[in-house]
């Protein structure tokens, strides 16, 4: 498993074997990175993967929303439009 390094200047998380020469985002050299421990690590990841699902949930929400509409359009019968209608809301 990859480390992971915090830049103390910027708060910047860097993923390696070894902290990078450079922090990415400020610049701040090499020493300014300390390797987070396992602890703060598995919350780094428990966060991304929590992001994730976010993202995928968003994506989801909006494909709903578009079958909603395009059965809204479609207008069948009410009781169709109302089903729909109810799920985009
Ligand atoms: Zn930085």
């Amino acid at each position: 498993m990859k480390k992971l390094f915090k830049c103390s200047v910027c708060g910047f998380v860097y993923e390696g074997d070894d902290a990078p020469d450079y922090c990415p985002k400020c610049e701040a050299p090499k020493e300014k990175f300390a390797q987070l421990d396992e602890e703060a690590a598995n919350k780094i990841y428990a966060s991304d993967r929590t992001n994730d699902i976010h993202m995928e949930l968003i994506q989801l929400s909006m494909r709903i929303v578009e079958l909603c509409e395009e059965g809204i359009k479609i207008n069948l019968d009410p009781p169709c439009v109302s089903a729909f209608t109810k799920a985009k809301n």
